[in-house]
């Protein structure tokens, strides 16, 4: 069997792995068209549940991952002046993406997986004589893009604006700061992913990135107007760029998760809005379950409609939660005209996956406090 992985993120060093070390006799080859040291991005979110799934894959790697991780159990949600810290009852955990790559990169050259890096596809006629062809390759795939009628692709760009920063310290708790100026409205987001490393994403609706002027300026005066912003919680610490452009998030998804003998996963598949914090842990689910799909099966047709019966369930719903979020963040005005206690709950249940009976085991001590406050408002 041949495999041709297209990008060499998460979802397509994971899907590597598993085959080969299933498979040694497998020939699995990842293009991935960044150098081996590339150095973009910060850190993810890679909830602890989701290391769960992984560990009854692969254990080495679950293990590898959780000890280069942060785990934080506490989120701190702060609007205009007010703040409630939600303590969950499951951690969540960060770390640096590099450090991910690093760690799956180096779990599939164990095992002999040919990695070419530096090297771009630009059409699947280059992988003429694979077998399979899997198209991992992210959010702006080219595969995906070559056959968009074949896959059933549809792209919508969101309004709000985004982008994603570094800070040279841990911050902590993680937080969600959301703060009206005279400007607008703007959203923080930031989280610890190593003892002196945060990701720190930054965001504002539309009408904010026109009335504060931020459509007029260029990227290096939109840092510094998002450091004065959140002053306070950065603490005069300067925000650090890492290809920091500021975008408007394609929702991308896809009719056909398979095409001639290719197939999608990850954010070619479907993009992960980031609010929702599992980009990662979908992409690696993906592939752990394009890999069962493979096992037994008979033919590539027959791996790739196991592959869609087995994971489009679970995906469909991801996928609707992640619209439900970006939504909620689309009407972020709305949103922010509530007191913190509603608007806190209303975060927390923004994508419908948690009602007032999975709150009460998701966030115990801000249930009670919301239904307290109901009750006193009742009486
Ligand atoms: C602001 C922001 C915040 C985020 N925060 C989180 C978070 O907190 N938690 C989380 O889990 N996720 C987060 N994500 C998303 C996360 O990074 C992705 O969802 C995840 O990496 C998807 O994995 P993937 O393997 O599908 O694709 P990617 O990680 O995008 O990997 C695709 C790879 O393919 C390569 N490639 C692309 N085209 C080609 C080509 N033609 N030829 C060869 N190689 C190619 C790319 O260089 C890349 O290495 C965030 C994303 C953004 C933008």
């Amino acid at each position: 069997m041949k495999i041709a992985i297209v990008g060499g993120g998460p979802g397509g060093l994971f899907f590597a792995r598993l085959v080969k070390r299933h498979n040694p006799d497998a020939l699995v080859r990842i293009f991935e068209q960044n150098p081996a040291d590339a150095t973009f991005g910060f850190g993810v979110t890679l909830g602890g549940s989701s290391l769960g799934r992984i560990a009854e894959a692969d254990g080495e790697v679950a293990q590898r991952l959780s000890e280069a991780m942060v785990f934080d159990t506490e989120q701190k949600i702060h609007l205009n002046g007010e703040e409630i810290v939600v303590e969950y009852a499951k951690p969540g955990g960060s770390i640096a993406r590099l450090r991910l790559l690093a760690i799956l990169r180096d779990s599939c050259r164990e095992l002999g997986i040919d990695i070419a890096f530096d090297t771009r596809i630009e059409s699947s006629a280059e992988l003429d004589g694979y077998d399979l062809i899997v198209a991992a390759d992210g959010i702006n795939s080219t595969l995906r893009q070559e056959h968009g009628e074949g896959f059933g692709t549809q792209t919508r760009v969101l309004t709000n604006h985004f982008a994603w920063y570094g800070v040279g310290h841990a911050m902590a708790p993680n937080a969600l700061v959301f703060r009206n100026t005279p400007g607008g409205r703007f959203v923080a987001h930031y989280y610890a992913y190593t003892p002196d490393m945060s990701t720190f994403v930054a965001e504002c609706d539309d009408a904010t990135w026109r009335a504060a002027g931020l459509d007029r300026m260029d990227d290096a005066a939109r840092r510094r107007l998002i450091q004065q912003v959140f002053e306070v919680e950065l603490g005069g610490a300067p925000l650090i760029e890492n290809r920091s452009i500021w975008r408007q998030f394609p929702a991308v998804t896809n009719t056909r998760w398979h095409h001639r003998n290719m197939v999608l996963i990850g954010d070619a598949l479907r993009s992960a809005h980031f609010s929702i914090g599992s980009g990662t842990r979908l992409a690696m689910e993906d592939a752990l379950a394009l890999f069962e799909a493979t096992v037994g099966a008979v033919t590539i047709p027959d791996a790739l409609d196991r592959f869609v019966a087995l994971r489009k369930p679970n995906r469909d719903q991801f996928g609707e939660a992640a619209e439900r979020s970006f939504e909620w963040y689309e009407r972020i005005e709305h949103a922010m005209a509530q007191p913190i206690l509603d608007f806190t709950y209303d975060f927390l249940t923004r994508t419908g996956r948690v009602d007032d009976a999975r709150l009460d085991s998701y966030a115990p001590s801000f249930a009670r406090r919301y239904r307290e406050s109901r009750l006193d408002c009742a009486s």
